[in-house]
């Protein structure tokens, strides 16, 4: 397939998955199943909703980001989640084009967003999707990917992906361990060290260097942001999850750009 089709059709796909990763969202924040109720519905009057109130990002614009029954407010996190997975998708399909990375990166990549969105309402990152997002990343790098000798070969491959998920989910279990000795309390949940796992099985070894220093660098932006727009000392709460996950999947589409560049800047 022709990039010209294959890339919008990523994109529609994207949006797709990620009007699936908003119902995940909020069910999942609510103590909802995926099954009961079976239909997406609107959380403010509980009516079901039409198939047109529920297009991905379309219906967010034409409905004016209102509920099409009761016109109580929407979320602006669940267009915004739509909008990243579209874009993902997009990405995805101009870095590495059809093939089995675009289809292990876009799932797992999916499972980050959600994982994420849920992290950053909550402050936790459910297992059930850090867990089997770990073994599937294991299994797909191993058995589906590389090594490569596209854009793929920077991706972990069957002797890179365990030494990732280990490396990655042990330093930060250390580090948690570490962090609970000198400062006492949780610095970082055990959520992370899960989510670790499962990044390090997508990057190997070699992808967490700039996987972790991009995450620290856009977490500390972040903090400092809030810090400064509430008001709060540095005790204000930040969720990691968003930061890896954003991390990782920058570094999954231009790692190898951006090692040049600073290569080159640096140097
Ligand atoms: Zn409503």
């Amino acid at each position: 397939m022709p990039l010209n089709a294959f890339a919008p059709a990523a994109f529609v796909l994207g949006l797709i998955m990620g009007s699936f990763s908003t119902a995940c969202v909020h069910r999942w924040l609510n103590g909802l199943t995926l099954i009961d109720p079976p239909r997406s519905f609107c959380p403010h009057c509980n009516t079901t909703l039409r198939w047109w109130h529920n297009v991905p990002l379309v219906s967010f614009v034409l409905l004016r980001g209102r509920c099409g029954h009761c016109g109580e407010g929407i979320s602006w996190r669940y267009p915004a989640l739509e909008l990243l997975s579209g874009l993902w998708g997009l990405a995805l399909a101009v870095v590495y084009g059809p093939g089995w990375p675009f289809v292990v990166l876009f799932v797992l990549g999916g499972l980050l967003l959600t994982a994420s969105f849920i992290d950053l309402e909550a402050f936790l990152l459910p297992d059930v999707i850090t867990l089997p997002g770990a073994v599937l990343a294991l299994f797909a790098s191993t058995f589906l990917l590389g090594p490569g000798s596209g854009p793929d070969a920077w991706l972990a491959n069957g002797q890179t992906a365990l030494w990732g998920a280990g490396l990655g989910g042990g330093g930060f279990w250390l580090l948690r361990l570490g962090y609970r000795a000198l400062r006492g309390g949780e610095g970082l949940g055990l959520g992370d060290v899960k989510l670790m796992l499962l990044i390090g099985a997508l990057t190997g070894p070699q992808g967490l260097p700039l996987t972790l220093l991009l995450a620290g660098i856009t977490a500390l932006l972040a903090a400092l942001i809030h810090m400064a727009r509430t008001g709060q000392g540095h005790q204000a709460p930040i969720p990691f999850g968003p930061f890896l996950s954003l991390a990782c999947m920058v570094h999954l589409l231009w790692g190898p750009q951006i090692w040049q560049w600073w290569l080159h800047t640096v140097r």
